[in-house]
């Protein structure tokens, strides 16, 4: 290594598999995991110019198969290295999965460092692949000081998303996705980061171990759909997030199952409408947001049901306290800004 080269910042890379490690053996039989982390960053050479990159993989699977333990264990090992001397990291995994991940990772990220998370949609073996450029771009904002203090982004397509915002919003394009609402924090662009706009940070939660992990139903409302997946949720789950419709709403006969649900186990009150807050003081007709919200669920503010999710599962494994959940959600949701 030359001192130009010492000089550079360190940024850990772990690998999940994912598109982006995936290549198809044979003709007609589908992509499966098969890049190693290494075998990413060297297939990069432009990447010696902007890091010195210590990369291992930790998993090959399909982000669908991955789980709460293993991304925990991946946030205590990035934290390690970072407290080592790297000056950010980089996560690649499947992209079906990351909104939901990213947000986990961020909601425990305890370091100033950044946290960066990509994938690709296009395998690492097709024509106009999309996973080199995904890396390097992911790789050019870990090792940005401008980068520092956010928690986890997302960088996909040369956009960077906040974790906690970011959605996959397409089967198959390379521009799958969009932060609803608010739009990207920031691009690359010729080689560097440019930032538009900040989330605040909330304080990290604890990491739990993967042992006790609570278990969060996500139930979508449907026209005219019936209560038989409610019911059987209250009996079984630590706690529920419901999508309601539009701004947080259900039929009258969602009402008293709803109601009784919330007195056993937190429930979240989301909307499937997929943008802005859920409404508190606008309707007062039965299964109206008022109704329900007066009767004990939790506003899930703007978070979707797949966000609503993560932050209810952590919230609810890390405390015993029965107002940890209501307590997360006032202050993740209620200080929720985006300040140009
Ligand atoms: N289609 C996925 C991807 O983009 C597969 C996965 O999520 O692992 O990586």
């Amino acid at each position: 290594m030359d001192n130009k080269q010492a000089e550079l910042p360190l940024v850990s890379v772990r690998s999940l598999g994912g598109t982006v490690a995936m290549t198809t053996a044979e003709p007609g039989r589908g992509a499966s995991p098969s890049v190693s982390a290494s075998d990413l960053v060297e297939s990069i050479p432009a990447l010696q110019g902007i890091a010195r990159i210590d990369a291992a993989s930790v998993a090959a699977v399909p982000s669908a198969s991955l789980e709460f333990g293993q991304l925990l264990d991946l946030a205590a090992e990035l934290e390690r290295a970072c407290v080592a001397g790297a000056t950010g990291a980089v996560v690649t995994q499947g992209t079906d999965t990351m909104e939901e991940t990213a947000f986990l990772l961020d909601l425990v990220w305890d370091r100033p460092e950044p946290l960066v998370v990509t994938g690709a949609m296009r395998t690492a073996d097709s024509v106009g692949a999309d996973g080199p450029a995904n890396l390097l771009a992911a790789v050019t904002t870990a090792a940005d000081p401008l980068a520092a203090g956010r928690g986890c982004l997302v960088v996909m397509n040369d956009e960077i998303h906040a974790a906690r915002t970011v959605h996959k919003a397409h089967t198959a394009s390379v521009a799958a996705f969009a932060s609803p609402g608010t739009g990207p924090v920031g691009r690359v662009q010729e080689g560097r980061v440019l930032f538009q706009s900040t989330f605040r940070r909330t304080e990290p939660f604890e990491i739990p171990s993967g042992n006790g992990i609570a278990r969060v139903a996500l139930l979508r409302l449907a026209f005219a759909g019936d209560t038989v997946l409610l019911e059987a949720a209250a009996g079984s789950y630590d706690g529920i997030v419901i999508e309601g419709m539009g701004g947080g709403h259900v039929p009258t006969w969602w009402v008293e199952p709803l109601l009784a649900a919330a007195q056993q186990v937190p429930v979240v009150l989301g909307s499937r409408t997929g943008a802005g807050h859920v409404l508190s003081r606008t309707y007062g007709y039965p299964g109206s947001e008022q109704q329900l919200l007066g009767g004990g669920l939790i506003p899930a503010g703007d978070l979707d049901g797949l966000k609503a999710r993560i932050l209810l599962t952590l919230a609810i494994s890390t405390s015993n306290d029965r107002d940890s959940a209501r307590k997360a959600f006032e202050q993740r949701v209620a200080s929720r800004t985006n300040t140009p």
